[in-house]
């Protein structure tokens, strides 16, 4: 199959890094990984891309992003069963990622005709004064492996409309995903006269390859979606050259089931939230917090279908869980759930899974683990399906155990109780880029800003006026009179 898909793209297999599928550990291609030299040749190409591309009318830039939209539409098929391939999602996860792309590209078309700046009354007379958005310069794009393709497309989508180029570091672990896409784009950037070349570059790599994008004063805008540890030590090295990050970076999202919550709505928002791509979302549900009163019914009913859960292939229909990354994962996954029984946790589920099967690949039962505090393995983002579940009585601790983590992305409280659920959102609520009420923290839609605050890295992207990151905001006071009037009241004649 693996053969077919990467011919359906054009691609061919060499190189010197293999690409191991993490389904059952076979080597699906090879891929070559960029040199110092040629990383160097793509950022040039990328400057001069990105002054031709700045000279093209935003709307017409959006035409690009529709005939690449359509690109997608006709491959979604190729393209969601290679992203299953190499990054081990449920197909139905795979193709949902590739129509969250096509959705971003609908949205930045429409974007490209809304590229609003303001216009602002002067103090002086005859003059005017606005502010305006132009192109910022060659964006660099560093993914993750859990979604290969849909968070290049939510900058890439925008950046393109907003009169960049854009040059992308695909994870190590998925390249293949990420030179189908650029097929994609290129097989678009052949019916648009005006597409530059060298628009949107791929370069492959380890961490060096990011890393040299983000030392370069020639990218004004690095935007990173990985670890917090990658977000900690890439944001100095922007910063030192005054360049801006967008960083998105892990989680430890929560729920708060309330006493008056539909648990059966809640029991399957935590479910697809919790077990959903195997935990391996940047919005993974990862802490419960339960009511006293309702902790009893809702736990066993949980458990209950945790131990009936499909794990298995992710191309196969029905299954919900498919493997874990690679053993690297697994063993995170052993180390936290041996923490969480030292920190006095009570772990039901956990261990590899399907090892006869697949001996090559890392399958895990989903684990529930009811922990008497919030204690230090619950406060790390442990990338798996780990689901700390805890007991509270009043609301306020509750939402203050809730709020006391490092990280800041998404958050959810489920409750028919407007009180309750007013509070959640107000401004003493939760403290996460993204809040939900009676929804589970994960499968964002495009048109919202994406991201979160404190370890979360602050970056937004995708819907709202994420694009205004791409840009440079630039004020602009014209004097239309026969004098020189200096703000403030200022007299200055010689
Ligand atoms: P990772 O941090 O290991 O790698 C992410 C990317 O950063 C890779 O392309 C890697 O090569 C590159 N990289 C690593 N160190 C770098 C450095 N010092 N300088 C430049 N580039 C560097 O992350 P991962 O294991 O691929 O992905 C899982 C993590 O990503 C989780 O923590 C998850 O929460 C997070 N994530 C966050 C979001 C979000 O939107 N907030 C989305 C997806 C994933």
């Amino acid at each position: 199959m693996v053969t077919n898909l990467l011919s359906h793209f054009g691609l061919s297999s060499f190189g010197d890094h293999a690409v191991h599928s993490p389904i059952d550990g076979a080597e699906i291609g090879r891929v070559a990984h960029d040199d110092a030299k040629t990383v160097e040749t793509k950022i040039a190409n990328s400057v001069a891309a990105f002054n031709a591309w700045r000279e093209i009318p935003a709307p017409k830039r959006g035409e690009l992003v529709r005939l690449f939209g359509e690109e997608l539409r006709t491959n979604k098929d190729h393209l969601g069963r290679l992203v299953t391939l190499e990054s081990g999602k449920i197909l139905q996860e795979g193709l949902g990622e590739v129509q969250e792309m096509i959705d971003i590209c609908d949205f930045a078309v429409g974007l490209s005709r809304q590229l609003y700046g303001l216009t602002i009354a002067s103090e002086r007379p005859g003059h005017r004064m606005m502010e305006q958005w132009h192109p910022a310069g060659p964006v660099a794009i560093i993914s993750a492996f859990n979604f290969p393709v849909a968070v290049w497309a939510w900058n890439a989508a925008l950046a393109l409309v907003c009169g960049d180029s854009v040059i992308w570091k695909p994870s190590e672990k998925t390249p293949l995903s990420a030179l189908a896409t650029q097929a994609l784009f290129e097989r678009a950037a052949r019916k648009f006269a005006s597409a530059p070349a060298g628009l949107s570059q791929v370069v492959l790599g380890l961490r060096q390859a990011g890393e040299a994008l983000a030392k370069d004063h020639r990218i004004p805008v690095v935007s990173a979606t990985g670890s917090t540890r990658m977000g900690r030590e890439l944001a100095p090295v922007v910063a030192a050259r005054f360049g801006k990050s967008i960083l998105e970076l892990g989680g430890n999202n929560g729920m708060i089931v309330c006493p008056s919550a539909k648990l059966d709505l809640a029991q399957r928002a935590i479910l697809f939230a919790a077990v959903g791509t195997a935990g391996q979302r940047c919005t993974t549900l990862r802490r419960l917090f339960v009511h006293e009163s309702i902790y009893d019914r809702l736990v066993p009913a949980l458990k209950k279908t945790y131990s009936n859960l499909p794990i298995g292939n992710p191309l196969e229909k029905g299954t919900l869980v498919g493997p874990l990354i690679d053993k690297a994962a697994f063993d995170n996954m052993e180390r936290a759930l041996v923490a969480a029984r030292d920190e006095g946790g009570r772990v039901t589920g956990g261990g590899r899974v399907l090892a006869e099967k697949f001996q090559n690949a890392w399958y895990v039962r989903p684990a529930i683990v009811e922990m008497p505090d919030q204690t230090p393995v619950v406060c790390r983002e442990t990338f798996a399906p780990i689901l700390y579940l805890m007991r509270y009585s009043r609301f306020e601790d509750a939402l203050a155990r809730h709020n006391a983590v490092p990280q800041g992305l998404s958050s959810c409280i489920f409750t028919q109780d407007m009180q309750e659920a007013e509070r959640f959102l107000a401004a003493a609520g939760s403290d996460c880029g993204i809040a939900n009420v009676n929804i589970g923290p994960s499968g964002a839609e495009i048109g919202g800003a994406f991201g979160g605050e404190k370890e979360t890295g602050g970056g937004r992207e995708s819907g709202s006026d994420a694009w205004k990151a791409y840009m440079r905001r630039q004020t602009a006071t014209i004097n239309y009179s026969d004098a020189l009037p200096l703000a403030q009241g200022i007299e200055f004649t010689a």
